[in-house]
């Protein structure tokens, strides 16, 4: 099994993604995909009238500040148009994708925080309002299932919380658990970068190869929303993946050169 997580930033090309994947599943390649929302989510609060907002946490992670009306419009992008725009995508190329949200069958369960401890303008907040959370547990029958008729998986975010609330969660983290629970062979994980970069923009920088032992080191590396992507890494390496590859999702079959070594390769 491959667990590829695709970055909802710009640049990223869906067009040549999908001809990879569509490639993979000829090859009976087993796969799971899950996919990103965040610069469309940015643009549609926008213009909704209810601008994005992002908050630190006290230990230094950046993450999207969901209120109510927020994971509304979460939803419309990520489990709509997102999510249906790489469905298509892939149908197109006569592949049988079936798009699903963590919330879909419980796919993604977990804990909804009940008060995140933040930092704005310097001084200390506890936000109660929030809808954000971590996956937990998940629904492996449901996707075995899938895959065993011959679906291939398109999964977003949210996930469900324990008390049936829909919960805003990171999407690297959630493609880490999945890959977890499949034990998968590897997680690659596109953006719009050649990977983790040491000197962020400087592309011709890029860390090519990160022993599994070492990632802690990386973590200073990582800015803002590439922190996250290595917690991630961490998480995956922590619960058995041996390969976690940061590969740029903008080039030519992205999938089969993450798989082939190009990008940063993390542990085996
Ligand atoms: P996605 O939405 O594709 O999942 P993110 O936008 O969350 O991806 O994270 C990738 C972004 O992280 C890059 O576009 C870049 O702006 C930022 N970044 C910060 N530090 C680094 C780094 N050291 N190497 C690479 N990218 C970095």
């Amino acid at each position: 099994m491959i667990v590829v997580k695709i970055g909802g930033s710009e640049g990223l090309n869906y067009d040549l993604i999908a001809d990879d994947l569509a490639a993979l599943v000829k090859a009976e390649q087993p796969l799971i995909l899950i996919h990103g929302g965040s610069s469309l989510t940015n643009k549609v609060s926008e213009q909704l009238g209810h601008p994005p907002e992002f908050v630190t946490s006290v230990s230094g992670y950046t993450s999207r500040r969901t209120d109510k009306r927020t994971m509304e419009i979460f939803q419309m992008v990520y489990c709509g148009q997102m999510n249906k725009s790489i469905v298509e995508r892939l149908q197109m190329r006569g592949v049988n994708a079936v798009g699903l949200s963590g919330m879909d069958g419980r796919l993604w369960e977990g804990t909804r925080k009940a008060a995140i401890k933040v930092v704005q303008n310097g001084r200390r907040r506890v936000l109660r309002d929030d809808y954000t959370g971590k996956v937990e547990k998940v629904n492996l029958t449901l996707l075995t299932g899938l895959l065993d008729m011959g679906y291939l998986p398109v999964l977003t975010p949210p996930a469900i919380s324990y008390e049936g609330e829909a919960i805003n969660v990171d999407g690297d983290r959630a493609a880490a658990a999945t890959a977890a629970a499949f034990n998968a062979e590897a997680l690659i994980i596109l953006s719009n970068v050649p990977g983790l970069l040491e000197k962020f923009p400087d592309e011709s920088s890029l860390i090519r190869h990160i022993p599994a032992k070492k990632i802690d080191q990386f973590m200073s590396v990582a800015q803002d929303r590439m922190k996250k992507k290595v917690m991630g890494a961490q998480e995956a390496l922590a619960q058995g993946i041996g390969r976690i590859v940061f590969a740029d999702g903008r080039v030519e079959n992205p999938i089969s050169r993450a798989l082939e070594g190009e990008g940063t390769v993390i542990g085996g």
